[in-house]
């Protein structure tokens, strides 16, 4: 067979496969997601919550331990062929079983195994900061679209009751005109070896790792894009956990309606905190974005009246997270945080840094 008309039907056979595995995804038939990356998060956190999917299971893992990825394998009956090291990933765009490669890697290495898991032809997951620069942003969304692929963004907290109710709460004017959000996020850091505190593997501190939750709820409590930012930075560059990397930065956010984003994150104490004040009240949670054990509170003067939301359509949020996204990847639509949506953080977060290094208000709408 003449190799461009081969070329043509493998196309067209990969076309109907890609059709056929939207008809089919259903709770019978719930896509297969790839893990890369089996540390605290892919391992620990993730791969345990699809007992509790309707539509995603775990069909391969990605690792750079033969010995772990074996185990793993084994432990959730998975055949040898859908083990894979960093180095032969690529081969995965042979394996049907795998619809979503779900990145739980090191910062610097988010952009790089996204693009080649869509050059695979695969949908992506990839977790939170989406990448380390913008440039790195773009190229994955470019990746994405070229290859007609969904990349969505492990933002847990959309699919969190609490938070969802918090917004749903700041919507309705249950706070009256808003006024403005804090959000305090952080941790006391430890090794100083971690590569949570290597510049080159996570791109930045605490602002990339925590700070990301409080630009997140500035933006998702307010509803609204910020047009300007101002941040000042403080680290104890003699501390040897923070030699590469910032210790806390604390940035303040101007809203269009006048409304002030007033945010911080630091990896020397432990916060977990969002508050909106309006000029009626204020919605309030704490612990805000954890793991589990959220609380939320309404009130005018204080916290006046728990607030518990109705139970999601989920178990988990990261149930409802994976979920969301084998649906996305099955009906061919956007996920509601979608890689626009981490771009749009990492275009802020890039401004955030500047401002601190040129002690100025940077325009993030494009005024003078
Ligand atoms: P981790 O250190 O526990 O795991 C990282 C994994 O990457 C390990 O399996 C490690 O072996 C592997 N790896 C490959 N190359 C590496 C290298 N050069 N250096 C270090 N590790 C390398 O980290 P984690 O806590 O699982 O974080 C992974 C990603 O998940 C990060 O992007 C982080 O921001 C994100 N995360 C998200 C949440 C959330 O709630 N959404 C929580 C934790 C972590």
């Amino acid at each position: 067979m003449n190799l461009a008309r081969r070329d043509v039907m493998l196309g067209a056979a990969a076309l109907s496969l890609a059709s056929s595995t939207r008809v089919l995804a259903s709770e019978d038939r719930p896509l297969g997601y790839a893990i890369v990356g089996l540390g605290n998060y892919g391992l620990g956190r993730i791969i345990p919550e699809f007992a509790n999917c309707r539509h995603s299971r775990l069909a391969a893992v990605v690792s750079g331990d033969p010995a772990k990825a074996a185990k793993v394998a084994a432990d959730h009956k998975l055949p040898k062929r859908s083990i894979y090291a960093y180095r032969d990933f690529d081969r995965i765009r042979d394996n049907p079983e795998v619809d979503i490669v779900y990145v739980c890697l090191p910062n610097a290495m988010h952009a790089e195994f996204s693009i080649r898991a869509a050059q695979a032809g695969k949908h992506v997951l990839c977790e939170k900061p989406m990448a380390i620069s913008v440039a790195e942003c773009e190229a994955m969304i470019a990746a994405s679209r070229k290859a007609d692929r969904q990349l969505m963004i492990g933002y847990r907290c959309h699919f969190e009751p609490y938070n969802l109710e918090a917004m749903r709460l700041a919507r309705s004017g249950a706070a009256g005109k808003i006024r403005y959000v804090r959000s305090e996020h952080g941790f006391v850091a430890g090794d100083p070896e971690a590569w949570r505190l290597k510049r080159a593997l996570s791109g930045g501190g605490s602002l990339m790792d925590m700070g990301i939750y409080s630009l997140q709820a500035a933006r998702y409590m307010t509803g609204e894009e910020p047009v300007a930012v101002t941040a000042r930075e403080s680290t104890d560059r003699r501390d040897p956990r923070f030699r590469e990397v910032e210790d806390m930065i604390d940035w303040t956010l101007e809203f269009p309606s006048g409304a002030l984003g007033s945010c911080q994150s630091m990896y020397s104490a432990s916060q977990n905190h969002i508050l909106l004040m309006g000029e009626k009240g204020r919605i309030e949670l704490e612990p805000a974005t954890g793991y589990s054990g959220q609380k939320l509170w309404v009130g005018s003067n204080g916290r006046d009246r728990a607030v518990t939301p109705p139970p999601g359509p989920a178990k988990t949020q990261f149930a409802g997270q994976l979920d969301h996204m084998a649906q996305c990847a099955a009906n061919g639509r956007t996920a509601i945080v979608s890689g626009e949506e981490g771009l749009r953080d990492m275009r802020i977060i890039e401004a955030i840094y500047r401002s601190a290094r040129e002690g100025r208000t940077i325009r993030l709408d494009g005024r003078a």
